[in-house]
């Protein structure tokens, strides 16, 4: 239990599972009032439920939402005013994984469908969130979901990867407008994160196993290491900051191609010295064990 967000308002979309849901519970902890806007009542109602537990269920509101729909995003946006006098902070977060399969395969209703959730949504977030804003006045502070397969090829369906770039750069493009209004704008841009997004197909325990082997950190993510970065982005500690893209991936697009290896027991890293390459003169290579041995 925390006061970083004491008498703020937020609207998270896509908020009753995952990281929106670890999100909406750590805003609460925080001293935000929140409005979950989700297609699932299911869900919402398990968050519900879970916020009940931790005693902070009287600042959160869930109301079914499509985010495709703009009268369900500018609802929504309305509800957090009705309810709470006010908006400060509009995450954009709610995703599904989209078309997927050969480009040969894709058909137009499941491309169209993947951008509608993942662009539209996110625009008609940013739209009804920065007029609400600049009514009430005093700024506020816009957070995205894209991800790091919006950053590069490998890390997702190609529809889900376009519509993430899209994302990526309509957070950059969006921030200077809304500078003038002390509106902040950034997205968050994770990894292979445990949430049941990731765990959808047919073989979850494949995804799992094969997006642990990706990520150089000894563990995936969790929802809550993205909601320690949306908190950040949501509260006045990052008023400087807009415009930009906060990656969380434990070092998966650091490591790259990793043709060098990443762990102890890569032949890279069994070796110490100095290679001097094609210059003539001699370099130092020695066998190295991290255990001495
Ligand atoms: P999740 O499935 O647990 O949660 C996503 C929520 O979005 C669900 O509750 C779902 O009902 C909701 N949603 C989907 N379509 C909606 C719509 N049209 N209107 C309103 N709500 C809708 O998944 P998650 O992993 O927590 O995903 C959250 C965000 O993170 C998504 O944007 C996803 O693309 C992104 N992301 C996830 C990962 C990962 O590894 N899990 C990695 C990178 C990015």
């Amino acid at each position: 239990m925390g006061d970083r967000l004491k008498d703020k308002v937020a609207v998270i979309t896509g908020g009753a599972s995952g990281m929106g849901r670890a999100t909406a519970l750590r805003f609460l902890d925080e001293g935000a009032k929140v409005v979950i806007a989700d297609m699932n009542a299911e869900s919402g109602a398990e968050t519900e439920a879970l916020a009940a537990e931790r005693g902070t269920a009287d600042g959160l509101r869930f109301q079914r939402c499509d985010v495709t729909l703009e009268a369900d995003v500018a609802g929504v946006v309305g509800l957090a005013v009705e309810a709470f006098g006010r908006l400060d902070v509009m995450y954009n977060n709610a995703g599904v994984g989209g078309a997927i399969g050969p480009v040969t395969e894709i058909t137009v209703d499941d491309w169209d469908y993947t951008f509608h959730v993942l662009v539209r949504g996110v625009f008609l977030g940013v739209k009804h969130a920065t007029r609400q804003m600049q009514q009430q006045g005093g700024g506020g502070s816009i957070v995205n979901t894209a991800s790091i397969a919006g950053l590069g090829g490998g890390a997702g369906p190609s529809a889900y990867s376009g519509a993430k770039a899209a994302v990526v750069n309509l957070t950059r493009a969006f921030a200077p407008e809304l500078s003038h209004d002390r509106i902040r704008i950034n997205a968050i841009a994770p990894g292979a994160i445990q949430t049941p997004l990731l765990k959808m197909g047919r073989r979850p325990e494949r995804a799992v196993a094969r997006a642990e082997s990706r990520t150089p950190w000894p563990r995936i993510g969790e929802g809550e290491d993205i909601a320690a970065a949306a908190l950040y982005l949501a509260s006045d500690e990052s008023e400087f900051m807009t415009g930009q893209v906060m990656v969380l991936d434990g070092g998966a697009l650091a490591q790259g191609p990793d043709f060098w290896g990443h762990d102890p027991e890569s032949p890279f890293l069994q070796k110490s010295g100095v290679n001097r390459g094609n210059t003539g003169e001699e370099g130092e290579i020695r066998d190295y064990r991290r255990d001495g041995s």
